[in-house]
């Protein structure tokens, strides 16, 4: 027997129209490339997504065709969301950082009709066309006054493109599991890959999100993702804000800007900021050097790769700020887990609770977690025991687009492998010891590179620091840990190695410390180590 509730479909037009009825008031501040900060309110910001879903009509599209956007987090780009989303087409997001053979690949293997694109890729644009010519048309961001000469065809300025279109769009209804965004992984191994999210998908994930335990949003938040729009949905911070009339204050270019990050924090009352952990040692660093104090400032989401310790203690001591450890994938949404405190810590000491906040943190309703070992077999959630983490649930994707599970990430029994390596302690909160591919193995066993870096970052003469496994004769691989020191400071390899002692077990502690003045990076911030095991392949560690 079914039960008798509506069978609405959970859209993401719906969300906007819940946010223009209930926070229409709310302010949405941006930096945009023509405007240092441009601020209107969700009010305004709805009747524009409505506009530009009204031009789309007009350009013959189908129903499921793909949109990208090249751009910034600003609010050209969220009313691009909700447009191309809302009327049925499917806004895919692209990295701008990625190298140009990966963005030919990604524009022409997601067959994109139109380009919305920033004022500053343009020029990257044009060196492309060549390679992309099944692209029809491209809206630049800006608008008439900006609007720039371009070899581009069908080159449409936005606010031209929108200015004439009704505000009274009536969204289209269809079924909830219609394609709405596509996000391809960065692809550090092969191509990159696209995950394609539905309307049902998002919503729920938006949902989860807003959870005390997750997020905690509400109304009284102001937000700013320095996540970017092109990296898994921004979290999906344009989706729950909307849900809870949270204010948004997005920083367009200056994502990187340890000073304009500051000038924005403090200027709007950000009190909720989310980002990778690089994006926040830039933020961190001018802090320190300017004595500056993040007053507005009460938790920041951190996620994407592994939070050092120190990041999470500077928060909390210099800024009085709570750090939420997220964990997730492009293919999950991204959000699997979140590390917030629960009831049973009351009595934890400070050191207790920062050891806790280092873990990646407990699933959040939605999203099933188990670590299997080789064979597949589940393994206990004792906190010791490590194995591949295999994640379920509504928000994770079933398959690659257009790649008809060639990718064998998934489970016979439906489990999407992660390819991280994690524990599950007895309270449910998961950490990561390794991605797969990245796992150093030393006679048999496995050391953590992820814990070797966290140590390290604990040492005032160290800026960034990674580990990698190096050949050696005797153990198959040993850990060299490659570090950049922090501006000023001198530091001998003894001196570091002997930090180890004590921190982690003897035979985990490196062999051999390598200075360089950078880290290679991926395009979403994280260190690329398969760029840097190719940089120390014939690396001799001492005898
Ligand atoms: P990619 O780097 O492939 O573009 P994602 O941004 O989806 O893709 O990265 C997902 C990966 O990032 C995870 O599988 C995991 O290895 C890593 N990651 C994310 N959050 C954390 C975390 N809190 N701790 C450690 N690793 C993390």
């Amino acid at each position: 027997m079914h039960g008798l509730m509506m069978d609405t479909p959970l859209l993401i037009s719906s969300i906007a129209e819940h946010a223009a009825n209930f926070h229409g008031d709310r302010e949405i501040v941006s930096v945009t490339m023509d405007n240092p900060r441009h601020r209107y309110t969700v009010g305004d910001a709805v009747p524009r997504a409505r506009q530009l879903a009204g031009a789309l009509d007009k350009l013959g599209l189908e129903r499921g065709d793909r949109i990208a956007t090249i751009a910034w987090n600003d609010y050209r780009h969220l009313e691009i969301y909700y447009g191309v989303s809302g009327a049925g087409y499917v806004c895919h997001t692209i990295n701008p950082r990625l190298f140009p053979e990966q963005l030919v690949f990604i524009i022409n293997h997601a067959e994109d009709r139109y380009i919305c694109t920033d004022l500053m890729f343009v020029p990257l644009l044009e060196k492309l066309l060549p390679q992309i010519p099944n692209v029809e048309g491209f809206v630049i961001m800006t608008d008439a006054a900006h609007m720039p000469d371009t070899s581009l065809p069908n080159a449409v300025c936005y606010e031209t493109m929108i200015a004439g279109e009704s505000t009274d769009y009536d969204w289209p209804q269809f079924d909830e599991r219609t394609a709405s965004a596509l996000c391809y992984t960065s692809g550090t191994t092969g191509d990159p890959k696209g995950v394609l999210y539905d309307h049902r998908s998002t919503v729920l994930h938006a949902y989860a999100a807003v959870a005390p335990d997750v997020m905690n949003l509400s109304s009284c938040d102001v937000v700013l993702p320095v996540v970017p729009l092109f990296h898994v949905n921004a979290w999906g911070i344009p989706y729950s804000t909307f849900m809870t009339g949270a204010k948004l204050v997005m920083p367009g270019p200056k994502m990187g800007d340890g000073e304009a990050l500051y000038e924005l924090i403090k200027s709007e009352n950000v009190n909720l900021a989310l980002g990778v952990p690089t994006v926040w040692l830039a933020l961190l660093q001018y802090c320190e050097q300017s004595g500056q104090v993040l007053q507005s400032l009460e938790r920041t989401v951190i996620g994407g790769a592994a939070v050092p310790r120190a990041m999470i203690e500077q928060f909390r001591k210099v800024h009085d700020v709570q750090t939420i450890q997220g964990w997730g994938m492009t293919e999950m949404s991204p959000l699997g887990t979140a590390n917030t405190p629960k009831a049973g810590q009351e009595s934890f000491t400070e050191d207790q609770r920062f050891d806790l906040a280092t873990k990646a943190g407990r699933g959040i309703y939605g999203c099933e977690l188990r670590i299997v070992d080789d064979e597949g077999q589940v393994l206990p959630w004792d906190g010791v025991a490590y194995g591949a983490l295999q994640v379920r649930g509504p928000w994770i994707c079933s398959d690659y687009y257009k790649l008809e599970g060639a990718a064998g990430t998934h489970t016979e029994d439906g489990w999407f492998d992660t390819g991280d390596v994690a524990t599950i302690d007895p309270q449910g909160y998961m950490a990561i010891t390794d991605r797969t591919k990245d796992v150093i193995k030393s006679g048999g066993e496995w050391i953590s590179s992820i814990e070797l870096e966290n140590t390290a970052m604990g040492h005032p003469a160290v800026a960034e620091a990674a580990v990698i496994g190096v050949a050696h004769p005797k153990w198959t691989e040993r850990p060299l840990l490659v570090i950049v020191a922090a501006e000023g400071q001198d530091i001998g390899k003894q001196e570091l190695l002997d930090f180890f002692k004590g921190k982690v077990a003897d035979w985990w502690i490196p062999n051999d410390v390598a200075f360089v003045d950078e880290l290679p990076h991926t395009a979403t911030g994280k260190i690329k180590k398969i760029e840097l095991r190719r940089q120390f392949a014939d690396y001799a560690l001492p005898e």
